[in-house]
């Protein structure tokens, strides 16, 4: 049966929010499992992860430990009695964790990207009622995401998650993988009741970035974290950069803050219904002056067009872009947000003015 909200899930598995998973990108050996597990702040992590298959950017490096690894995970459940977790990618991989008693399997943001994949995985848990998790694709894609929930789902498995991991970029950026945030919170509108994770860890790439990432998670609402922990993050075989010891994991959790999604107070049902109801005056106001700029716009069009003048004025467009960045940083304003406001005005713009020059040269064609 299909779950009617994301807690609804977390529940059936027993599992308390927000679910914290952690443990190794890779596992290692059954020292470095086992070091890690037992360091564990297991008070505050509901799962374990360890890669045991490990997609690789580039061949000759460590791509995982294999079947083996399975093994040692069958003991982290059985020494510290907790849900362990695994990524596979084939139908192979598949058979050899469920058949390993794994009870929680993710699919990666590699596998994601290619329907062939996702549709034999599919097929293989055909039923399952094992928890399934579905990272997002490398790229931007929210609808490649979505599709990857259908296929399961139409194999009749619903016990589904989201782990958000980030995007690739080409260009060097702040973090490994860009967050944009818009995207998970577009995936939560489509499918509210399947739960979304973040995964702080691969979106950062460094461990001094792992806190600000989990926090911001927490205050969009997200269901829980998957953060890399590893008894060594040092001389991890994959991923060093990122991963947290138990110790900073458990400090990190202790600092994190857990926004609700609502309070029944009086002073903040006061308080917050007033500010909505001027941000709601404002919103309409600024809509209000958008028609006005509108109609002048297209009176532009008609000016333009007498004087045979094309609509769009590189000099003209670079120039508003420049005087408002400055009026706007200079109160506050990110560049950010000031270019996509102007960029969207403006594209509007154009349109008005090209409609009513094709408006105006049909009616000399039927004059
Ligand atoms: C991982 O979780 O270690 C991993 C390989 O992640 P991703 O699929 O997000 O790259
Ligand atoms: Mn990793």
């Amino acid at each position: 049966m299909i779950a009617e909200k994301s807690d609804d899930i977390l529940a059936q598995k027993g599992l308390k929010k927000p679910l914290i998973i952690a443990g190794p990108c890779s596992a290692e050996s059954e020292q470095q499992i086992m070091a890690t597990a037992a360091e564990i702040p297991w008070d505050e992590v509901s799962i374990f992860r360890a890669g045991i298959w490990k997609p690789r950017t580039k061949p000759n490096s460590f791509e995982g430990v294999g079947v083996i690894g399975l093994k040692w995970l069958q003991k982290v459940q059985q020494e510290f009695g907790v849900q362990v977790a695994t990524e596979v990618a084939t139908a192979e991989h598949v058979k050899q964790a469920l058949a390993h008693g794994i009870d929680v399997l993710w699919i990666g943001a590699r596998t994601t990207v290619n329907p062939f994949q996702v549709q034999e995985i599919a097929e293989v848990l055909q039923g399952t009622d094992k928890l399934i998790m579905v990272k997002n694709p490398v790229n931007p894609d929210l609808n490649l995401w979505i599709g990857a929930f259908e296929r399961l789902q139409q194999q009749g498995i619903n016990n589904l998650m989201a782990i958000h991991r980030g995007f690739s970029t080409y260009k060097k950026e702040k973090y490994r993988n860009i967050p944009q945030w818009q995207i998970p919170l577009d995936f939560r509108n489509s499918m509210p009741y399947i739960p979304l994770i973040c995964d702080p860890s691969h979106i950062a790439g460094r461990r001094d970035l792992v806190f600000e990432i989990s926090q911001k998670a927490m205050n969009f609402g997200y269901d829980g974290l998957m953060i890399e922990t590893h008894c060594q993050p040092d001389v991890a075989w994959s991923d060093a950069a990122q991963q947290v010891t138990p110790n900073s994991l458990k400090q990190l959790l202790h600092r994190l803050r857990h926004p609700h999604q609502n309070d029944d107070a009086p002073d903040y049902l006061r308080d917050i219904e007033n500010l909505r109801r001027q941000i709601d005056a404002k919103d309409r106001e600024i809509l209000q002056m958008i028609v006005e700029r509108m109609k002048i716009a297209s009176e532009i069009g008609q000016v333009k067009n007498n004087h045979n003048i094309t609509i769009y004025q590189p000099k003209r467009w670079k120039f508003i872009q420049e005087h408002l960045r400055e009026i706007g940083e200079s109160q506050g304003l990110s560049a950010e947000f000031i270019h996509r406001f102007l960029s969207a005005l403006h594209q509007e713009s154009i349109q008005v003015q090209n409609r009513e020059m094709t408006q105006q040269s049909d009616d000399a064609d039927q004059a």
